[in-house]
């Protein structure tokens, strides 16, 4: 990445087309997208202005709600300019943002095949937040909320910035690994100003754009190198698509140019193609269980009890601010202080007995979007060895309550496993059991599991 600014004027400059002639382009594109057999998009902080997170090359005069860019305002105030327009959108964090028509676009063209990867230079989050999956997903300047070990490579996520490094090339986090045995130095994985790419990652953006007959490049500068290669690499033997509101300089072997705010030029394409672009809800990955052990001798064993959160794809997701647990009353003569028992930060029970019955816990989220807490049973297991219920849960943001489904129990995925009480959903029927764990062992209950 480079701090760089555009010149103002000359650079800095907006256009955009007119209503006919952005929608002949519009018809073109999806027209191109249709014949493709690989297409691939590749991303600028243009595309989440929108959200309320300023760019970084908008001129003091853009139409962009969001302001000039911070580079561009920052050369200005060098030469004692001040933008000559205030945003007219209150800049939003990161964490709290919420993904843009074009962020959710792109899962349903994704789905429809329409395209197959995403390369961003973005670091906000939202790719990977608005649901795209992280294996079509190439993150080339890194992601604010994710951080690596360094010794074994192991990806946490987590519902805060994970940078704290004061100085620009230290990206140790404090915080260390827990793959037992390893417990390596954790790294934020944001790629500052004369450090390399990751070579994994930019490899596999090349990978895409060697297979791809057309990128569309939106909301993008198409400046930065050698992020811009990838793009310009289609361009040598498919079609480069451009849409921005400012001139670039891969203008001249783009095979189309189209001036427009990428929300504007995605809505279009979408009823272009018949698609719609769906609905942001807030989704997480939830794992509760417990596991147990038989006492030797007289001793009469122990349980611990478990609540974990992860991504779509397993990397480990640290949610939740703090958990609360309630036992089943036959623990509570080896349960120490008070009760129910909040558990900080690791969300793990071990108490001594081996009692049947069902915990609970109570888990408090960060509240970037105002999570309400939700409650988790865990039907306890004492048939030795770990037993887990894996649930997605969605939190819709015009109702604030969350719903959820079963994905799994002990690892085997549940087919369309309904939560009973949910509207909508098949019933799971009185006195079924919705998941029955290898040996036999229910896992874990479903049947009253309740949004607070
Ligand atoms: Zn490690």
């Amino acid at each position: 990445m480079a701090d760089t600014a555009l010149k103002e004027g000359s650079e800095t400059k907006e256009f955009l087309d007119a209503p006919d002639v952005f929608h002949a382009k519009v018809k073109t594109v999806a027209k191109w997208l249709r014949e493709a057999e690989h297409s691939m998009v590749f991303s600028g902080a243009g595309i989440s202005t929108s959200t309320g997170i300023r760019d970084f090359r908008s001129g003091l005069n853009t139409c962009l709600d969001t302001g000039a860019g911070v580079w561009t305002e920052r050369a200005a105030a060098k030469r004692g300019v001040k933008p000559s327009k205030k945003p007219t959108k209150k800049v939003a964090s990161t964490l709290k943002a919420i993904p843009s028509p074009t962020h959710m676009a792109l899962i349903e063209l994704l789905k429809a095949n329409f395209i197959a990867a995403h390369v961003s230079q973005n670091t906000d989050g939202l790719n990977r937040r608005s649901g795209f999956p992280p294996d079509k997903l190439c993150e080339l300047h890194g992601n604010t909320n994710l951080e690596v070990c360094k010794k074994c490579k192991k990806h946490y996520l987590r519902d805060f910035r994970v940078r704290n490094a004061k100085r620009v090339h230290n990206h140790e986090t404090g915080r260390t690994c827990t793959v037992p045995g390893c417990s390596g130095v954790l790294k934020d994985t944001i790629i500052n100003f004369g450090e390399n790419l990751n070579e994994r990652v930019i490899n596999k953006a090349f990978k895409y754009a060697s297979k791809s007959d057309v990128c569309l490049a939106m909301g993008s500068s198409l400046r930065v190198t050698p992020a811009a290669d990838i793009p310009e690499q289609v361009a040598h033997h498919g079609k480069l698509v451009i849409v921005n509101l400012q001139r670039t300089p891969l203008d001249s072997v783009a095979a189309l140019v189209v001036h427009a705010k990428v929300d504007d030029f995605m809505r279009a394409l979408m009823v272009e193609l018949a698609l719609a672009i769906p609905t942001w809800k807030l989704t997480r990955y939830v794992e509760v269980g417990n596991s147990s052990k038989p006492g030797k001798g007289r001793a009469e064993g122990s349980i611990t009890t478990f609540c974990r959160s992860t991504d779509v794809d397993g990397t480990p997701f640290t949610l939740f601010k703090s958990c609360t647990v309630t036992l089943p009353s036959a623990y509570q003569a080896s349960v120490p202080g008070p009760r129910p028992m909040r558990l900080q930060p690791q969300p793990n029970l071990t108490v001594s007995g081996r009692h049947p019955g069902t915990a609970r816990y109570r888990c408090e989220f960060a509240g970037h979007y105002k999570e309400p807490p939700i409650e988790l049973p865990i039907k306890l297991n004492l048939t030795g060895g770990e037993h887990f219920v894996r649930y997605k849960i969605e939190l819709d943001m015009a109702t604030g309550k969350w719903s959820k489904t079963v994905l799994s129990c002990d690892g085997v995925p549940v087919e369309g496993m309904p939560v009973a009480g949910e509207k909508g959903g098949a019933s799971a029927g009185a006195g079924s059991e919705p998941c029955s764990a290898p040996g036999g062992g229910l896992a874990g209950e479903v049947t009253d599991l309740v949004s607070i």
